[in-house]
């Protein structure tokens, strides 16, 4: 596009709430045959809430919330936010006195599983599934089931494991953003298909893509595997968008044809994007493309 046609889209993405970095990504939005959206925080709203909390070993709700919220009160998570206000909440009611917790040593992230650290002299680990497949710790049949039952209504199964053994469990819901299913039948009607890409489990990523109607998933992944993702669609010649919102899609954004970050997400995500939905909507993927679209057949 020449510098003046450019120049036109960018003033008219602004004033819609859609930054767009460089020409090259309004050059190149027009021809995405393929969106690729981060689940988390973009598909859905983001702000996950504890739905239900569980015990499995001898350990007491209040000495379970108390070592949660020592570990995940250090993670910028999402869901650790959820997962830290929810066991707050309990250790009130089970006749905590004092806002103070443990402290928490050897702090550790396990990007795309969950964190660790110890608390006191004991090893606690909050996560996922893989988490504790990586720590040896084993997962009981009843546990298995309370992972199933959840994760096949979209919730997220948060584990912890005290020394080895699991004691307890956060489930956790993010409902869908409501525009998310409107957006993506949209997107079908301009020849355009969509997939999940998570780090979250299979089960959880089928049932958020059923409800808003996505064909394809990609789950259980790493932030590297969600980029390999992104290349292995334009290895098949397609011209890429990506949506997401985390650190975690900053590698797969900037692989992406056209990078789309959400407004409300991290900073390294924003600059790692090409063009940034301010208002956070996924209704302006579309804006993004059609106003590529128009000013690209203006200039031909
Ligand atoms: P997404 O790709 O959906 O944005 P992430 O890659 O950030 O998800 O995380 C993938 C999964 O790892 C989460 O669904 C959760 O099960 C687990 N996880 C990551 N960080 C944490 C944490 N701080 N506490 C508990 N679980 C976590
Ligand atoms: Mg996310």
């Amino acid at each position: 596009a020449t510098p003046t046609a450019v120049m036109v889209a960018s003033g008219m993405g602004a004033s819609l709430g859609v930054l767009i970095k460089g020409g090259d990504a309004l050059e190149k939005a027009h021809k995405v045959k393929i969106v690729v959206f981060d689940k988390t925080g973009t598909l859905t709203v983001g702000k996950p809430v504890v739905v239900s909390a569980v015990l499995f070993s001898e350990f007491s709700m209040e000495e379970l919330c108390d070592m949660t919220v020592s570990v995940e009160a250090s993670s910028e998570h999402p869901i650790a936010k959820a997962v830290v206000a929810h066991a707050k909440r309990l250790r009130q009611k089970f006749g905590s006195r004092t806002e103070d917790v443990p402290d928490v040593k050897d702090f550790e992230v396990h990007v795309g599983a969950g964190v660790s650290g110890k608390v006191g002299k004991r090893t606690v680990l909050v996560g996922n599934k893989r988490l504790m497949h990586a720590c040896n710790v084993p997962i009981c049949s009843e546990v298995e089931r309370y992972i199933c039952e959840n994760e096949i209504q979209a919730r997220t199964c948060v584990l912890v494991s005290i020394d080895g053994k699991i004691a307890g469990a956060f489930s956790v819901s993010d409902p869908v953003k409501p525009e998310a299913k409107r957006v993506i039948s949209f997107l079908h009607s301009m020849g355009i298909s969509s997939i999940i890409v998570t780090g979250d489990n299979f089960a959880t990523a089928i049932a958020i893509a059923n409800e808003v109607g996505i064909d394809e998933i990609f789950a259980e992944t790493n932030p590297l595997g969600k980029a390999d993702k992104v290349k292995e669609l334009q290895m098949k010649g397609m011209t890429v968008a990506m949506v997401g919102d985390g650190i975690n899609d900053s590698p797969a954004l900037v692989a992406a044809d056209v990078g789309m970050a959400i407004g409300a997400g991290t900073d390294i995500a924003i600059e790692a994007a090409d063009i940034v939905l301010v208002k956070s909507s996924l209704e302006d993927v579309v804006t993004a493309i059609d106003l590529s679209r128009k000013s690209m057949s203006r200039i031909r």
